[in-house]
């Protein structure tokens, strides 16, 4: 595979050195390009540049916007174009008739900066000026939820069409980017947060969510003959389709007290021997266990830390990945948290998401190393070392929406499924460990049925657990930059 020779001018590295490094790492290595970075005087293959007269005899030219980089925050996005094969996207005052693409004997111009609109995706531009509620969930402009702009994936939409420019321009093939000849990946994960039930206090919820027609159910969880402990349902539905999702536990335990005063952690205790029983049962059949952060685990690094190590020593194996309780990162600063992954020593984390919406809260479908843009510590921009593992959809993002039938549910999962396919991207679905049971829950295991339905028939998922998920992200995008020479600003 022959690297890519890029040249970025001067003036960009002044302006933003640190961010336009990761940018290209994470565009280049999701595509599949080594690279090498050469002076904007010498020959090469692309050009970064602020001026045309400076891309030389470069294939590709990308013309820089200095003036976003410059504000990213203040950018907001007016509209998707998309048709355009090198632009899906147009922020207020841009102009819908603009050329974005042109090609001259084999060489094309881009007069749209990709690279900014990656940063200003994959970084969550746009999100810190929308409300937030008490658990830092936003809402989303009308706009964003009429489009639904997050079930489009817009940054995976700008790397697989600048990977297609790569080809269109007779670069030769990249590296795949999964195992196995697979055009896509897809994973499963639980979080668990009600396995065991409070007996007296669900039957009321049962009747509150179902009306009459949960009396029935109620009544026999009253009687303990309906509970929560879905494990081993779980564990022969994902034998049955031959494979292995992740749970996610919460180390520390809660109380009703705490719920009611704003801290809703769950309330069983990883330390039971109920649970390390279930621990060796889900390591020894090849299931992932994970960390679900506790709702505040975020404030303070040590008792994140110590979280995870309670819950390694009652799993007795080493915790890689995590997703927050109530995906509660720090919400005035989910940098920070972003951080705090690598900093315990986590492989990964899958918890970028919003609450209620389905689809990709950074607009990508593909694993990414999240970069930093406000640590108000050290005041410095730098690259994370724990992997982003973007989830596409939660259960009850579709189920608890009243407005949809069951069918159209499923017909929504079956299309992000397909969206990810033609992304060549990642299917992260994450599905409560207590709403299996039909009784409680219709509908919710139908859902994900219909989403593993869609995936075998298409036999070209590799379907994996989300630890061997990001431990091959992180061993190729290893191998492509040990391999690289330049574009370091930030690691
Ligand atoms: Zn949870």
């Amino acid at each position: 595979m022959k690297h890519l020779r890029i040249s970025i001018s001067p003036g960009l590295r002044a302006l933003a050195g640190p961010a336009i490094d990761w940018v290209w790492r994470q565009l280049l290595t999701a595509v599949g390009y080594g690279w090498q970075e050469v002076s904007i005087t010498d020959p090469c293959d692309i050009a970064y540049t602020t001026e045309t007269d400076l891309a030389g005899e470069a294939r590709i030219m990308i013309l820089a916007s200095p003036q976003y980089w410059q504000t990213p925050s203040a950018q907001r996005l007016a509209g998707l174009v998309v048709n355009d094969p090198c632009s899906p996207l147009r922020y207020n005052g841009e102009s819908l008739a603009l050329t974005l693409c042109k090609e001259e004997d084999g060489r094309f111009r881009l007069e749209r900066d990709i690279i900014f609109d990656l940063f200003w995706f994959l970084t969550g531009q746009e999100e810190r000026c929308w409300p937030q509620d008490v658990h830092g969930f936003y809402t989303l402009p009308k706009f964003w939820q009429m489009e639904r702009v997050l079930e489009q994936a817009p940054a995976s939409a700008i790397i697989e069409k600048f990977g297609a420019l790569l080809k269109q321009a007779g670069f030769d093939e990249p590296l795949p980017r999964w195992p196995q000849g697979r055009r896509a990946a897809a994973a499963i994960t639980h979080d668990v947060d009600y396995p065991e039930v409070i007996r007296w206090l669900e039957p009321l919820r049962i009747v509150q969510r179902q009306g009459l027609s949960g009396v029935s159910a109620a009544w026999q969880v009253l009687t303990g003959r309906r509970d929560h402990w879905a494990f081993p349902r779980w564990m022969e539905l994902e034998t049955n389709y031959g494979i292995r999702s992740a749970f996610y536990f919460v180390a520390r335990q809660g109380s009703l007290l705490e719920y009611a005063r704003g801290t809703p952690d769950p309330f069983y205790d990883v330390t039971a021997p109920r649970f390390r029983e279930l621990f060796r049962t889900l390591i020894d059949g090849g299931w992932e266990v994970g960390m679900h952060a506790s709702y505040l685990a975020y404030a303070a690094q040590e008792r994140f830390a110590a979280e995870k190590q309670r819950l390694e020593e009652a799993a007795g194996t080493a915790v890689m990945g995590n997703r927050h309780h109530y995906w509660h990162m720090n919400p005035a600063n989910p940098d920070e948290t972003l951080q705090m992954h690598a900093d315990i020593g986590l492989l990964y984390d899958t918890s970028l998401t919003h609450d209620r919406y389905l689809g990709w809260r950074r607009g990508s479908t593909v694993p990414f190393y999240p970069f930093t843009t406000h640590s108000v510590a050290t005041h410095s921009s730098r690259e994370i070392g724990a992997v982003q593992l973007p989830v596409a959809w939660m259960d009850a993002q579709l189920s608890q929406r009243a407005d949809l039938s069951q069918p159209q549910r499923e017909e929504r999962v079956i299309a992000l499924v397909d969206h990810v396919a033609a992304q060549r991207g990642l299917f992260v679905a994450n599905v409560h460990d207590y709403v299996f049971d039909e009784a409680l829950f219709p509908g919710w295991l139908a859902t994900l049925r219909a989403a593993l339905e869609r995936i075998t028939a298409r036999g070209d998922f590799w379907m994996a657990t989300p630890v061997e998920i990001a431990a091959h992200w992180r061993q190729r995008y290893q191998q492509l930059l040990s391999s690289s020479r330049g574009l370091e600003e930030g690691r």
